[in-house]
């Protein structure tokens, strides 16, 4: 199987170097030219596999230039015991008859970025083995919190790799600069950036394109690249948690093997919802995929009017996971829903960058309301749905999965659809304690880790362990520096 860009589908690439790659020369996104098909009795084969191995078998027909047993291998690692408190990996936990809640924080920290995060480096690490690169790839991000993190983790002692985490002094919480400053292994350096976000993004951007370090760091062995969410080698681990949710459902008898079911998924980079759309293209009976946003529902205009228009406020919310007006990879969907029309998604992008709007064509509008349905849900009523989900269910939800499950309960009102429900579940509640204790009624809230404390009383849930273990870990990690300053720290780090 070959991957091609976007924009332009004449260029080939194997799996290895469209992971290598990364981004396509041309701007555009690597995408399967074909989905695999999962048969009838694939998915019943798939139903009594533990989930590392149901990772081989859905990824293994992607990776044409991977060994079965390679992927044994990433797969043994990425998810084994020592990194997931959940023998499941990705528990589906049923709230009330035909809504169940698909669990993808039971990873190192605590977010649903460690599920393609965990296995991107060895992916990652094998495609630059397969394609002789003899360079170390220097992996750089800028964060504003999960992800720096979850990359840091699924980095950590990776043969031929180095990572550098660069995050805004004023744009992450105490846990999470804890978090990231507390970071072992060998091969990680995190730097915090005066300023907020755009700050830290901009001076990588820089880093990213400035020849004269490039040519000092190739010298020393080393080139840049990159962890987003636009490489393959993230997409690709997503969908096998939504064959997993379905599969476990099938074996717990919620549903018949062939039965529809719906997903709703809290959505931000259109990521994750995205691989729910392949894992449905390759045989999983989803019939309609909710996308679900706060505030910044410009995903919801669109899938609702086929009408993309970033030009609108921007809003800093309590699911700031979801706080984004260019969700990059909904460019994927646009190439499969337009028929594999590179000119068609190629319009659209460059008005996506000329004007920040664009409209797509009745064809593609046509498949939009056929497939995705769409809502969204302010900061007052996720609050709502915190408390009342923790009331009527005893189940302690975080604001993103709680954006969620209000927006499946606005579909079912809107439409009568009943059809069993997956909602996906994207941090653990401690993750984001000051929101969640708001929600509960908690108006004094106790002071930096403390916090993981006063949850775990009020609720009796306790917080998972990456965190509860955060107090007494060594902080390694103390420098800060200023967006112009940012390369004297990169070549002090690779020395
Ligand atoms: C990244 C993230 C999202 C958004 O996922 P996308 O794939 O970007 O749509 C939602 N919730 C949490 C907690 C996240 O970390």
């Amino acid at each position: 199987m070959y991957y091609v860009s976007t924009r332009s589908k004449n260029h080939r690439l194997t799996a290895s170097q469209a992971i290598a790659q990364g981004l396509a020369v041309d701007g555009g996104l690597l995408t399967p030219e074909v989905f695999p098909k999962l048969s009838h009795n694939g998915l019943k084969t798939l139903t009594d596999m533990s989930y590392q191995q149901r990772a081989v078998y859905v990824m293994n027909p992607y990776l044409e230039d991977f060994t079965a047993s390679e992927l044994s291998s990433f797969a043994t690692k990425a998810y084994g015991p020592d990194k997931f408190d959940a023998r499941e990996v990705a528990p589906v936990r049923t709230v009330d008859g035909n809504t169940h809640c698909l669990e993808l924080w039971h990873g190192p920290t605590c977010a649903f970025k460690d599920m393609a995060l965990q296995m991107l480096p060895h992916l990652l690490s094998a495609s630059l083995v397969k394609n002789d690169e003899k360079k170390t790839a220097c992996i750089l991000v800028a964060t504003s919190g999960d992800t720096g993190k979850a990359a840091l983790e699924g980095f950590r002692d990776v043969d031929g790799t180095r990572i550098l985490v660069f995050y805004p002094k004023d744009g992450v919480s105490a846990i999470q600069q804890l978090q990231m400053n507390t970071q072992e292994g060998e091969n990680v350096g995190v730097c915090s950036v005066v300023g907020n976000f755009d700050d830290a993004q901009t001076g990588v951007k820089k880093l990213f394109s400035d020849e004269k370090l490039r040519a000092e760091l190739a010298g020393r062995g080393y080139f840049f690249s990159s962890a987003n969410s636009i490489n393959w080698g993230r997409v690709l681990p997503q969908i096998v948690y939504y064959v997993s949710a379905y599969c476990d459902l099938v074996k717990t008898e919620k549903i018949q093997l062939g039965d529809p079911v719906n997903v709703c998924v809290p959505t931000g980079n259109f990521g994750n919802i995205l691989a729910g759309y392949y894992a449905g293209q390759m045989g999983v009976p989803i019939r309609k995929f909710i996308c679900a946003s706060n505030s910044n529902n410009v995903l919801t205009d669109f899938l609702r009017t086929g009408v993309y228009d970033r030009n609108r406020r921007f809003y800093n919310t309590m699911s700031p996971s979801m706080d984004i007006l260019i969700s990059s990879n909904l460019e994927r969907m646009l190439y499969e829903l337009s028929g594999s029309s590179d000119g068609e998604v190629r319009g659209y992008m460059d008005q996506l960058a000329e004007k920040g709007r664009y409209e797509v064509g009745d064809a593609v509008k046509g498949k939009l309301s056929r497939y995705f349905a769409a809502g969204f849900c302010d900061d007052a009523q996720t609050q709502r749905v915190i408390a009342r989900m923790w009331n009527e269910h005893k189940y302690l939800i975080d604001p993103h999965t709680a954006v969620a499950f209000d927006v499946l309960d606005q579909y079912r009102a809107e439409t009568g659809d009943d059809t069993a429900a997956i909602v996906v579940s994207t941090a653990s509640p401690f993750k984001f304690c000051d929101s969640v204790l708001g929600a509960l009624g908690v108006t004094d809230l106790r002071e930096g880790t403390d916090i993981l404390g006063q949850l775990s009383e009020l609720t009796g849930v306790s917080a998972p362990a990456p965190l509860a273990g955060l107090a007494g870990k060594e902080v390694r990690f103390t420098d800060n520096t200023t967006k112009d300053h940012m390369v004297d720290k990169v070549l002090e780090m690779l020395k």
